[in-house]
C-alpha cells in the first residue's frame, strides 16, 4: 500500500509500505476514507521533534472496516468507524474515568502511520467508534475532524470548565484553536474571544461563533483580554499552540478562580512558579481524551448541528501529502485533508 513516510526534516514521501495485517486477536485493519495532516505533525518536520530514520506519518483517521481479530466483538468489516490517535481498551480504571488517552495499555496511532491507504487499529473495540450507518461522502471531513482536532478543542473547552455565562478566551488559531471556539459555544459560554491576527481565521472563528477577536499576542494580547473583561480575565482559557508564550498568555489572561484547559503539545514550556501560586488558577490539561467524547460529536456531525470539517481549507490526493505539510508549514492553509 501506499503512505507517507517522513524521512527527514522537511522529507515527506509517500511511498510503498507493507500493507498492515491482524498481529493481535484485538487488532482491526481498516481502509481509510480520508485522514490528515496535524499540526503536531509539524513538530518533527520542522526539526524541533527528532526524528529516528523513516517515520510514518499520521494519526488522524475515519475508514470501513476490512478484517477483525477473534477477539473483536463489537466492530464489524464493512462498518464506518471513527477511532482517536491513542488506541485504548475502554475498560481499565483510567479510561473508566475519561483518560483514555491514558490508558494503561494506550498505544499511540501516529506510530503506525494513518496517512496511508490502511491502518491497523490495536484494541479495536475500545479504540474505534462505528457510525449507524455509512455516512453520506460530505460528513466525512467533519467526521475526521473528530478523531483529533475536534476532539481536543473540545477536550480543551472541558478542561477550561467552559460552561453557560462564562467568557472564554481562546489562545492559538489552528484547527484546534478554532474548534475550542465551536466548542465553547456548544457548551452554552456566553462570550467568546478568539486570539488571531488572519483573517481568514477570524473569518472561520467568527463563523463558530466568536463574539470578539483579540490580534495582539503576549502581555499586549492579556491587556486587550482583560480589557474585554472588566479588567478581571476571562473565566476559562483555551491554549492550543504549546508555547511558551501561548502558555502564559493562557494564565495570565484567566480571572482568579478561573480554568486554563491546555491543549497544544507543550514544547519547552516552563512555568514560575511563584507566580503561578499567586494567579489562582486552575490548570487542566494534556494529550485529549477524544474517545470520551466520539459518540457526542459524532452524533452533533450525523444530526447536522456542528460543521467542524470547515478547518479542511485543503483537499489533496494522499500521494500530493508533501505538498499538504508545505502548505500548512507555510500557514497557506488551515488544515489539509488527504484522500488515499
Ligand atoms: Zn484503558
Amino acid at each position: 500500500m501506499r503512505g507517507a513516510v517522513l524521512h527527514a526534516p522537511g522529507d515527506v514521501r509517500v511511498e510503498e509500505r507493507e500493507d498492515p495485517r491482524i498481529l493481535l486477536p484485538t487488532d482491526a485493519v481498516i481502509r481509510l476514507s480520508a485522514t490528515c495532516v496535524c499540526g503536531s505533525d509539524l513538530w518533527p518536520y520542522r526539526g524541533i521533534e527528532t526524528v529516528d530514520g523513516p517515520s510514518p506519518m499520521g494519526h488522524e483517521y475515519v475508514g470501513v472496516v476490512q478484517e477483525v481479530g477473534r477477539e473483536v466483538r463489537d466492530v464489524r468489516p464493512g462498518q464506518f468507524v471513527v477511532g482517536s490517535f491513542f488506541a485504548s481498551d475502554n475498560t481499565c480504571p483510567i479510561c473508566r474515568a475519561g483518560y483514555q488517552s491514558s490508558c494503561v495499555q494506550r498505544e499511540p496511532v501516529g506510530g503506525l502511520g494513518a496517512q496511508a491507504e490502511y491502518l491497523r487499529v490495536p484494541l479495536a473495540d475500545g479504540t474505534l467508534v462505528a457510525t449507524p450507518e455509512l455516512p453520506p461522502e460530505d460528513l466525512v471531513p467533519d467526521l475526521l475532524a473528530a478523531s483529533d482536532v475536534l476532539g481536543t478543542g473540545w477536550f480543551g473547552a472541558v478542561a477550561a470548565e467552559v460552561g453557560p455565562g462564562r467568557t472564554v478566551a481562546v489562545v492559538g488559531d489552528g484547527a484546534v484553536g478554532l474548534l475550542a471556539v465551536l466548542a465553547a459555544r456548544q457548551l452554552g459560554a456566553e462570550r467568546v474571544i478568539a486570539v488571531s491576527r488572519h483573517e481568514p481565521r477570524q473569518k472561520l472563528a467568527a463563523h463558530y461563533g466568536a463574539t470578539d477577536i483579540v490580534t495582539e499576542r503576549g502581555d499586549e494580547g492579556v491587556a486587550r483580554i482583560k480589557d474585554l473583561t472588566d479588567g478581571l480575565g476571562a473565566h476559562s482559557v483555551i491554549e492550543a499552540v504549546g508555547t511558551q508564550e501561548s502558555m502564559m498568555q493562557a494564565i495570565r489572561s484567566t480571572r482568579p478562580g478561573g480554568h486554563v484547559g491546555y491543549v497544544g503539545v507543550a514544547h519547552g514550556v516552563e512555568l514560575p512558579g511563584e507566580e503561578l501560586f499567586f494567579s489562582h488558577v486552575h490548570l487542566h490539561g494534556g494529550p485529549a481524551p477524544v474517545r470520551r467524547f466520539l459518540p457526542e460529536l459524532i452524533d452533533l456531525i450525523l444530526r447536522r448541528e456542528i460543521d467542524p470539517g470547515r478547518v479542511f481549507d485543503l483537499t489533496l490526493p494522499l500521494d500530493q501529502a508533501a505538498e499538504g505539510y508545505r502548505a500548512m508549514d507555510e500557514r497557506r492553509a488551515v488544515k489539509v485533508l488527504l484522500r488515499p
